[in-house]
């Protein structure tokens, strides 16, 4: 595991660590993949906010702000928290990444399409619908067997919200913003990607002026499928450059 300099995590997280960090308890943790999974950890019950309940008094300051925030809204009856799971479920995990799985899927399936990404993401995502704030000035990356992509902001959590919906927590923390550049390789290791030596690795960082998305290759027995049936193979992680696409069989 890779022992990273931030005072932060002086213990020696890894980023893969900091992703199943407690600290799932914080809203936006549930932007997370692995975290909402955490939601059937170990004990067999929910964690929405009315049913929270103290795994050690784990929260950092900005964690328990919000939930001190958030409570005190569901009290006085202006929020209501299956709402607010509702909410960020949506975004996280049908909206959001599902748009950016539309655009890969068709750019697999027409290659009219990908060219048009290539030369112009912005207009080419775009055309099928998908714009708006934090998606203004897009650039797609293809990968390819001799480079993959892999998308950090180094400066705060610059991403393509439009196409991938929020950020997940790992994204926007100090030890991937800073190992992404340092060793990208090691961090593709720890979510389990394990490229060949001779794939070279291509780190873009975004900022507000332009935000990436990745494109992955196109997984080997995919051939004959629809765009929808090659959207499910596209995961919000293959689409920041820390996953690859799906196996056919594999969904
Ligand atoms: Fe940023």
């Amino acid at each position: 595991m890779v022992q990273y300099l931030n005072g932060n995590f002086a213990g020696g997280e890894s980023v893969a660590d900091v992703a199943l960090n407690p600290i799932w308890t914080y809203r936006h943790s549930m932007t997370n993949d692995q975290n909402a999974d955490r939601s059937n950890h170990d004990h067999d019950h929910s964690h929405n906010n009315s049913e929270r309940h103290d795994h050690g008094n784990e929260l950092d300051p900005m964690a328990a702000r919000v939930w001190a925030l958030e409570t005190i809204l569901t009290e006085k009856g202006l929020v209501e928290p299956a709402v607010l799971d509702e909410i960020i479920e949506t975004y996280s995990h049908k909206v959001g990444p599902r748009n950016g799985a539309h655009v890969v899927a068709k750019s697999w399936s027409d290659p009219a399409f990908a060219d048009w990404l290539e030369a112009d993401a912005t207009a080419a995502i775009a055309s099928l619908g998908y714009m708006g704030r934090q998606g203004e000035h897009m650039q797609a990356v293809f990968n390819s067997a001799d480079t993959h992509n892999l998308v950090v902001c180094t400066l705060c959590s610059c991403y393509p919200w439009p196409v991938l919906g929020p950020p997940p927590v790992w994204y926007k923390s100090p030890p991937y913003r800073s190992q992404a550049v340092i060793n990208p390789r090691g961090v593709l290791e720890e979510f389990g990607v394990k490229l060949p030596d001779t794939t070279k690795i291509r780190v873009w960082d975004s900022t507000a002026e332009m935000r990436y998305l990745v494109v992955p290759m196109r997984p080997e027995g995919s051939e004959g499928l629809n765009v929808s049936e090659l959207a499910a193979l596209v995961t919000r992680n293959s689409m920041i450059g820390t996953g690859l696409a799906l196996l056919p069989g594999a969904v």
